[in-house]
């Protein structure tokens, strides 16, 4: 019952952020295309209220269309209305000014521009239409003259329109483009690491190894696999609390990525189980690391737990060619452990 409020929740947000991203542009785009049409308009024999209009649309409609987008029960769709309202309004300007030629194809510009931006090549044909059509209309409704030419003063007073929203709306662009690379940043690490060590899941530690066995048998070249399972573990829980077997599990991660090459790719297989793969390495020089990290563990205390040494069982398996696919390697690792297992634990076992 509470998932679909929670995604219902998250849109929500998601679709104000939407909106709000749009909020500034439109100020800034709609504030500079005042003087725009404000430099055309004087040409036309308008009356007081085309004014008033005009000032309405450059300096209240950005802030009003806020509120209705921000109140609106779903503010995406109430934002992707506003901006149909913008291109209706951008027809109705460019009429105002007789399609005086400079403004007007700025207005259809930035119009687009914010249209594709927004919504996509559906959106921008909507507005275009929208816009073609209300131009038409105002056009017929109030026979304004046409002033299609732009004079030189008009041109300087269209600048900053032409200047400072592209810039305006490429900065909006680049803050989109860098959060969305850090939620896929965050994305990719949810579903590659184990949550609380922090090294690679089960998941992708196997698909890596897949990657390791398809180079080893291309290139002929050499790899061994090692699976690792914590002695008597359940006894620590039992003894010392989850807190404390959570905490060896930690310690033992940090350890093995301590002592081992950067180049080795270690992963945790599940409970307290990990797979660790040494790329263009001999079984022998794997076990000897494998010696050297154990010495290592001998010597050391979990400070809540300080009279108790970790202990751990090794399966060893270097690659072999007759290997059929990636799951008989890492049977092999396994039987190894199992064998290391029996044998009295605390030991390193090679396959067979
Ligand atoms: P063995 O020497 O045969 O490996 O004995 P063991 O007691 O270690 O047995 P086993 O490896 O099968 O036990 C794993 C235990 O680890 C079982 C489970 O309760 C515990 N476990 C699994 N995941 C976690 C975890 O994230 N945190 C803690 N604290 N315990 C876990
Ligand atoms: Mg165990």
């Amino acid at each position: 019952m509470d998932c679909p409020t929670w995604l219902d929740e998250n849109r929500h947000r998601s679709a104000r952020r939407f909106a709000r991203r749009v909020y500034l542009p439109r100020v800034i785009g709609l504030g500079t295309g005042f003087f725009c049409v404000a430099s055309a308009l004087v040409m036309q024999p308008v009356s007081g209220w085309w004014w008033l209009l005009l000032l309405a649309n450059g300096f209240i409609w950005p802030h009003f269309a806020w509120q209705l987008a921000d109140r609106a029960p779903d503010p995406a769709r109430a934002e992707i209305r506003n901006l149909l309202v913008d291109s209706l309004m951008g027809g109705v300007w460019i009429a105002a000014m007789g399609i005086n030629a400079l403004p007007s194809a700025l207005i259809v510009a930035m119009l687009s521009m914010n249209n594709i931006g927004c919504g996509g090549a559906k959106l921008f044909f909507s507005g275009l239409i929208l816009l073609l059509l209300s131009c038409l209309l105002t056009l017929g409704a109030t026979h304004l003259p046409l002033h299609l030419e732009t004079m030189p003063s008009q041109v300087w007073i269209c600048l900053p329109m032409l200047i400072i929203y592209p810039i305006f709306y490429g900065q909006v662009c680049y803050r989109t483009a860098v959060k969305l690379a850090e939620h896929k940043r965050r994305l990719m690490q949810l579903s590659t690491r184990d949550g609380m060590t922090g090294v690679y899941n089960r998941r992708h530690w196997e698909h890596l190894l897949h990657g390791e066995y398809d180079s080893c048998l291309r290139y002929k070249r050499n790899a061994t696999l090692l699976l690792i399972d914590i002695d008597h573990f359940k006894a620590i829980n039992d003894t010392f609390g989850h807190d404390v077997g959570d905490e060896a599990i930690v310690a033992i991660t940090e350890h093995l990525q301590l002592t081992l090459r950067v180049t080795d790719v270690v992963g945790r297989f599940g409970g307290d189980e990990f797979g660790v793969i040494m790329s263009g390495t001999s079984q022998e020089s794997a076990i000897q690391a494998m010696s050297r990290f154990c010495e290592h563990l001998d010597t050391f205390r979990l400070p809540r737990a300080p009279l108790m040494t970790l202990q751990i069982s090794v399966g060893v398996a270097e690659f072999d060619l007759r290997m059929n696919s990636y799951r008989e390697w890492l049977k092999a690792a396994d039987v190894a452990l199992y064998k290391a297992k029996n044998a009295g634990r605390g030991r390193i076992e090679a396959a067979a």
